[in-house]
């Protein structure tokens, strides 16, 4: 049946500006890292991607890669494009990135300009698009000028193939780098994608200060630390999980005793806030000023349905923050 969004579809999302640009991103973007890919049920991934849209999720996150195998998820993604999203192109933003090995030879993976506007154009492709929205360089590459990689960006930009470039996994150091000749170039970096999450906080010590000073938003990937930081993982490894699957990013190895004993104490916190797990830990990051959007991951619909319902309990006590401050530092 054709797809038909919700009327009440930005009834009840924030959408939040990009830094300094003009952008606004849905507070709660949808990645498809894992679960859209060629290996998961096709219906699964499009009514997830649906239910996401129809609830003011504009914003989806692809790379080259994403999959497995890679490359299935942005063909995914395409199909939903062309067969339910096509009249909805203008009311999303579609982001993917290149900087991971992608094929054989010295041209797949990376940072040179040679690989980031062929993987872009195959990314294209794939999706069947004209542009993307925002395209990304994937992770710094130690061996590439930054100048090089940067005028790629630029190019692209030029070249109508992307509306804004961002980085992903830079430090402060390199980020500032970046910034600085993307700036003098006239394609300003408009958003950095890190990891940052309740276990994983990195980003306080530079990037998130170097962000907020160049006016670049931040949106944060695996705020759930890949789903150790919800209920999943309290009572076992569940056998449909990412930490079960054989390609999933999650290991056992990382589900360790002393994790799951601070996030049985974060459990009960967030039960006397009236929430979730996942929705304090979203909302824990969504609470620091420089952060645009949180960037999930989903297997199901429900989860889709627990990080909108964050939204509506982003503030906290400064009690509430020393007692989850004293949980992790355990
Ligand atoms: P999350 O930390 O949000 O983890 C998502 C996983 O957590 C889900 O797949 C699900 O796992 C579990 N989960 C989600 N909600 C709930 C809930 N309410 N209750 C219980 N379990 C829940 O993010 P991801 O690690 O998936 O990353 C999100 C996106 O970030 C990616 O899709 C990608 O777009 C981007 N990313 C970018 C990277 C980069 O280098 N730039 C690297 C990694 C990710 P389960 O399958 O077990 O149900």
């Amino acid at each position: 049946m054709n797809y038909q969004a919700k009327d009440s579809r930005y009834t009840t999302m924030r959408y939040n500006r990009s830094g300094k640009n003009g952008l606004k991103l849905s507070a709660v973007a949808l990645g498809l890292w894992h679960n859209f890919g060629g290996v998961d049920v096709y219906e699964n991934a499009r009514s997830m991607v649906l239910h996401a849209f129809d609830h003011g999720i504009t914003h989806f996150d692809l790379a080259n890669n994403y999959g497995p195998p890679p490359g299935s998820a942005e063909e995914n993604f395409g199909r939903m494009l062309k067969h339910d999203l096509k009249p909805y192109r203008d009311e999303i933003v579609i982001s993917t990135k290149a900087g991971y090995y992608m094929w054989a030879g010295p041209y797949g993976d990376w940072g040179s300009r040679k690989y980031l506007v062929s993987s872009l154009d195959q990314s294209l492709k794939r999706m069947g698009l004209e542009y993307v929205d925002i395209f990304y360089h994937h992770r710094p590459d130690p061996e590439t000028p930054l100048e090089e990689t940067m005028q790629a960006l630029d190019q692209i930009v030029r070249s109508g193939k992307a509306l804004y470039v961002g980085l992903s996994n830079y430090s402060a150091e390199q980020t500032a780098a970046a910034s600085a000749i993307l700036r003098q170039l006239g394609t300003p970096c408009m958003i950095h994608q890190p990891s940052y999450n309740m276990f994983n906080r990195w980003v306080e010590d530079g990037l998130l200060a170097t962000l907020a000073d160049q006016g670049i938003g931040c949106i944060a990937f695996s705020p759930l630390a890949q789903g150790l930081l919800t209920d999943r993982y309290l009572q076992g490894i569940p056998g449909d999980s990412r930490a079960a699957k054989a390609h999933g990013f999650l290991k056992p190895a990382h589900i360790t005793d002393s994790a799951l004993a601070k996030v049985a104490k974060l459990n009960d916190l967030a039960q006397n806030r009236g929430q979730t797990l996942a929705q304090m830990a979203l909302a824990w990051v969504l609470c620091h000023p420089t952060m645009t959007s949180v960037l999930i991951g989903a297997s199901r619909i429900a989860q889709i349905d627990d990080a909108l319902a964050a939204l509506t309990g982003l503030n906290f006590s400064t009690e509430e923050l020393t007692a989850i401050e004293t949980v992790l530092g355990e």
